[in-house]
């Protein structure tokens, strides 16, 4: 018995040893004895979809859908009716803004997995303090908000200013424009997995650049962003709308598009 106790440490030991070798050695391990050539490891087919991308930076590139151009809020309906249409206010064929009071907006279309741009600006008039100043969100599949609000000069709570996973995850840093600037989120969305028995398998997960900077980074989202109470995933779910929050200021919004991944 001890014998063969021994013999399997001293194995185990020199197993041990030879893998460390191998994974420091600078001599690559014989696995083949077929020579390796260069086209051994290209792949050819298929061929990578080309796309054309947009004239200039945060422009839609010729695979994206486009939500909004500045002509007409159609890709968009009331999120108090959805049979009814957008009720928030379309500016010189530019830009749209929230009508205080009506209730958020949302996709006609349902996603899952996307890229998403946006651009807002916070109100033109200065008004209110902390959460109370130009806030609006951006809601993933209609659950997971990602803050707006005119975070320029405005201290709020850190995991609740612009670019945060509300009352989740901070931004990195506060890269937010003056109110009379405009602002740009380039998001990558990965929607939650779920298990056959409604259990979260992967919970989502999304990057965000804000003006180009990077503010979240394959940042785990801990589950709806809830005002009130810790964040979780009660129902699992599939593709969802996109909605944008009137939280009653007149935030702004222009050049809305995504891509589908
Ligand atoms: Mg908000």
């Amino acid at each position: 018995m001890n014998f063969y106790k021994v013999t399997l440490s001293a194995a185990i030991a020199t197993l041990s040893i030879s893998s460390c070798l191998a994974q420091y050695s600078s001599t690559p391990p014989e696995v083949s004895p077929m020579p390796m050539k260069p086209e051994m490891t290209e792949i050819w087919e298929p061929e990578v979809t080309v796309v054309t991308p947009g004239k200039k930076l945060g422009d839609a590139p010729s695979d994206a859908i486009i939500l909004f151009d500045g002509s007409s809020l159609d890709q968009w309906v009331s999120q108090n009716d959805p049979t009814k249409p957008a009720p928030w206010t379309i500016v010189n064929n530019d830009h749209f803004e929230v009508k205080p009071g009506s209730g958020g907006i949302q996709t006609k279309m349902k996603f899952g997995d996307i890229q998403l741009h946006i651009e807002f600006s916070a109100p033109d008039k200065v008004e209110g303090v902390s959460q109370g100043r130009g806030n609006s969100g951006v809601f993933l599949q209609n659950r997971y908000e990602l803050q707006i609000l005119d975070s320029y000069q405005n201290r709020t709570y850190r995991n609740g200013q612009a670019g945060s996973i509300y009352k989740d995850v901070a931004p990195l840093v506060n890269a937010m424009r003056s109110p009379l600037e405009w602002n740009t989120y380039d998001i990558i969305y990965t929607a939650p997995r779920y298990k056959a028995s409604g259990a979260v398998d992967y919970p989502a997960r999304i990057t965000v650049l804000h003006n180009g900077v990077l503010i979240q980074n394959n940042t785990t989202i801990a589950g709806l962003t809830n005002y009130i109470g810790l964040h979780m995933y009660p129902d699992a779910h599939g593709d969802d709308v996109i909605a944008l929050q009137d939280h009653g200021n007149k935030t702004q919004f222009r050049n809305i598009w995504l891509r589908k991944l």
